[in-house]
């Protein structure tokens, strides 16, 4: 078993149509994994998958709603005939004072981006299992949390309670099915230059300088620099990792 090989894994990347989960695939394929890339853009997700070539397919699915979930996943089965690793990326953002938010945006954040990942984990969970006890490396959660799981925004309540979450979900998680041979780790993205961040520079003045200012690394990343980390998650050379959160933020979090 080589320590960061995908060959003949197979993977789902929600939100894998653009931006950080097209750059987590792009490290999943290149390391021999088959992705499936999810999301409910199928142009977007025809582009990302011609992108990567033979190795991924695009399956529409809006993850909020439990019977999409449920079918991702049968059809990534019936297509690859398994599943070893499972990315919940899908996540986006409003952004107002806390004390504007109506329940409606209150509940649109908090679905895709927490609880989608709890109806995809709970649909992949047989098939984890199956991946776990082939023992060619452990099967795979990754969830994707946010700098945000950590410290706090002004105009982020409802994000940065789902990104807390996500991080306590894992735990739980990777608790839970460690007895599988599956582990859940949780990744922790600085500011990275996608199409959620493209809206918040447009809307927050003066964001620019403050994410340069905020991140040693002096610099806005961009979605590769989450494809080493994914393969790591993902691979068997990270067996005896899990129930953990790794940011992966140009060195934000470490700076008081
Ligand atoms: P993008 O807006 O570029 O991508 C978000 C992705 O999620 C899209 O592919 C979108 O596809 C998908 N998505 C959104 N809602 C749904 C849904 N209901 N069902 C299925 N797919 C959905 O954002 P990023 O790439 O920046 O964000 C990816 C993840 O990284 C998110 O969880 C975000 O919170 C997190 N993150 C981002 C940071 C950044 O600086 N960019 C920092 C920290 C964390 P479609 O529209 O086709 O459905």
């Amino acid at each position: 078993m080589k320590l960061f090989d995908l060959t003949g894994k197979v993977a789902i990347v929600t939100g894998g149509n653009g931006g950080i989960g097209l750059g987590m695939a792009k490290g999943l394929a290149g390391a021999g994994a088959r992705v499936v890339l999810a999301g409910r853009n199928a142009a977007k997700g025809a582009k990302a998958a011609a992108e990567l070539g033979g190795a991924a397919v695009f399956m529409a699915a809006d993850v909020t709603k439990k019977a999409d979930c449920e079918k991702l996943v049968a059809d990534t089965v019936a297509r690859f005939g398994r599943l070893d690793i499972l990315v919940n990326n899908a996540g986006t953002a409003i952004r107002k004072n806390p004390q504007d938010y109506t329940e409606a945006e209150w509940h649109k954040v908090m679905d895709t981006n927490m609880t989608s990942a709890f109806l995809c984990s709970q649909a992949a969970y047989p098939h984890l299992v199956a991946s776990g006890a082939r023992n060619e490396g452990g099967a795979k959660v990754v969830n994707i949390g946010s700098v945000m799981s950590l410290f706090g925004a002004p105009h982020a309540a409802p994000y940065a309670a789902s990104k807390g979450a996500i991080m306590q979900f894992t735990k739980a998680i990777a608790t839970a099915w460690a007895k599988d041979n599956i582990q859940c780790n949780a990744v922790l993205p600085g500011w990275i230059d996608t199409e959620l961040t493209m809206s918040a520079r447009e809307q927050v003045a003066g964001l620019n300088e403050a994410v340069l200012a905020r991140t040693p690394a002096a610099r806005w990343g961009v979605p590769e620099d989450l494809s080493g980390i994914a393969v790591f998650l993902a691979s068997p050379g990270s067996d005896f990792v899990t129930g953990t959160a790794i940011p992966c933020d140009g060195g934000c979090c470490a700076r008081a």
